[in-house]
């Protein structure tokens, strides 16, 4: 015998190689799959209770708290618009919840160009930042969205919904969940 091991043990740590072999092959597929962004993604939104919008001015409490912070922080040119009846986009949106606001950059459908450009890539920028702190869902500015469920996969281009306004680049529109 000298120095072997037993055979009963060597059997045993060629089984928990193999079993270390098949876990790391399922959480390959796992992650390949998109089955662990998605759990991720559902860890991270169920922190936040869905809220109702209260008061004069129709918004969650969440969203009060966000348009508060980018007031403070930011000098809008143009204010800010949240609640409408109407989300502006089909399926409504979450302006018609409360759960939505615009930070208008300049006159609307004027492309905002220069500081006010910059302006809305340092509020975009904020609200990305801060998503978690105040239960941010997505930012599209720019023709560009970003979300909190999918961090991941960045600030994401998107289509040509065909307008200014509609795409995005005379206001930062931000949605809380
Ligand atoms: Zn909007």
């Amino acid at each position: 015998m000298g120095a072997q091991k037993p055979r009963q043990e060597r059997r045993g740590s060629v089984r928990i190689a193999a079993a270390a072999v098949c876990l790391a092959l399922s959480f390959g597929l796992l992650v390949h799959s998109g089955a662990w962004d998605a759990m991720r993604a559902r860890m991270r939104s169920s922190r936040w209770e869905p809220q109702k919008p209260t008061g004069h001015d129709h918004l969650t409490a969440r969203m009060r708290a966000v348009r508060a912070a980018v007031t403070e922080k930011f000098e809008l040119p143009a204010g800010s618009g949240c609640f409408r009846e109407d989300g502006g986009i089909e399926g409504g949106g979450e302006h018609p919840l409360g759960r939505a606001c615009d930070f208008m950059l300049g006159p609307a459908g004027e492309r905002a160009t220069g500081s006010s450009g910059r302006l809305g890539r340092r509020i975009a920028a904020w609200a990305r930042d801060n998503a978690d702190k105040y239960g941010i869902w997505y930012v599209i500015y720019e023709q560009r969205i970003w979300s909190s469920r999918w961090p991941q996969r960045g600030n994401k281009p998107m289509e040509d919904r065909g307008s200014i306004t509609q795409n995005h680049f005379d206001h930062v529109h931000i949605s809380v969940y």
